[in-house]
């Protein structure tokens, strides 16, 4: 008798563990039908125990997809294995509102959550226990954290004046396209270009306005490309662009338009109107060129061309 007594004890012990514990917990019986429903599943879904007792599962939440989640139980009743469903995976089984302080920010509740089967003492499961752990602190900061690193990553290629692609993330894109290029039967231009008497801007109006110029050509080149091109900011005033899939000839229809942009463009700095040309050199890739190195060098030619030749002009490297 005085046994008894202390198993009920353990009972009255036990559920109230099972009632106050920071984890969602719900038993279910073989079909589905809720027996079991602590104060976590109270509070976060605002269903009393008793108004849940004996009901579908899928009655409860509508939006819990049905097929998707007995499939998952289903194996846990037949081999009596357990579970897992990670937040990474689907970020919440039951939604619920995130109440937390810190993460208050995430709209719902980043869930993980645990099945696992119940055997009665002949060994067969006729039960499983659904656990669900609030991990929306742990989602949030790897979610922030990952934010954070792609801006980082972002910002360690682009050049801050022009907001172009920076030498060495350009560098990368070029040599990338040279590879690309030796294992593809495609063709690819390089296009290389720097503004004519810059000296003579800055000298002139002061290297403030000087830096206006460089933004709005690079605005105009930035608003020249399309998809698949990769423009990035070379040197002080010198520009490169990529342009995928586009042989000498439709490169110099591309560059002549940007160059008579650029030529058509009035940059207004400190109420005096700066006007000012570019030149440019194409190199159309080919088997002949060695390197990546070399496709550069050929284009920068073909630019050096260009300027001796009056400036305000593109010219094609010529082997
Ligand atoms: P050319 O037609 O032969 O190109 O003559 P240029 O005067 O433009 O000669 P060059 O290309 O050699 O001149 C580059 C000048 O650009 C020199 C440097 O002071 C200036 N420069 C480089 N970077 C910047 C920048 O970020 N801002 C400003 N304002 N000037 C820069
Ligand atoms: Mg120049
Ligand atoms: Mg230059």
């Amino acid at each position: 008798m005085a046994n008894d007594t202390l198993d009920i004890k353990e009972f009255h012990w036990l559920m109230d563990m099972l009632q106050t514990i920071d984890v969602g917990l719900i038993v279910l019986d073989r079909n589905y039908n809720i027996q079991v429903w602590n104060s976590f599943m109270e509070n976060h879904s605002g269903m009393s125990p008793t108004a849940v007792k004996d009901q579908l599962l899928f009655d409860v939440f509508k939006d819990l997809k049905q097929d998707w989640f007995t499939q998952k139980s289903e194996s846990v009743f037949l081999l009596k294995n357990r579970a897992f469903i990670t937040w990474e995976l689907r970020p919440y089984l039951f939604k619920f509102k995130n109440y937390r302080p810190i993460t208050g920010t995430e709209p719902f509740m980043y869930q993980n959550v645990n099945i696992s089967p119940l055997a009665s003492a002949d060994g067969t499961v006729n039960h499983i226990c659904v656990i669900v752990y609030d991990v929306t602190d742990i989602a949030s900061n790897k979610k922030a954290l990952e934010g954070a690193n792609k801006e980082l990553e972002t910002l360690s290629r682009t050049d801050k004046l022009t907001l172009l692609n920076n030498r060495g993330y350009w560098e990368e894109c070029l040599q990338n396209e040279y590879s690309r290029l030796q294992r593809y039967d495609t063709i690819s231009s390089l296009v290389m270009f720097d503004i004519d008497h810059f000296k003579k801007v800055n000298d002139t109006y002061g290297h403030q306005a000087g830096d206006e110029v460089i933004r709005v050509v690079s605005k105009l080149l930035r608003d020249s490309l399309r998809k698949t091109d990769i423009a990035g900011r070379y040197g002080g005033e010198e520009f490169g662009i990529i342009l995928g899939h586009t042989n000498a000839k439709n490169a110099m229809i591309y560059c002549e338009r940007l160059r008579q942009a650029i030529e058509d463009t009035i940059v207004v700095h400190d109420k005096v109107e700066i006007k000012f040309t570019v030149s440019l050199g194409i190199c159309e890739a080919s088997k002949k060129i060695e390197d990546y190195k070399s496709w550069l060098e050929n284009t920068d030619k073909a630019l050096y061309e260009a300027k001796e030749n009056g400036r305000n002009q593109t010219r094609i490297f010529q082997l």
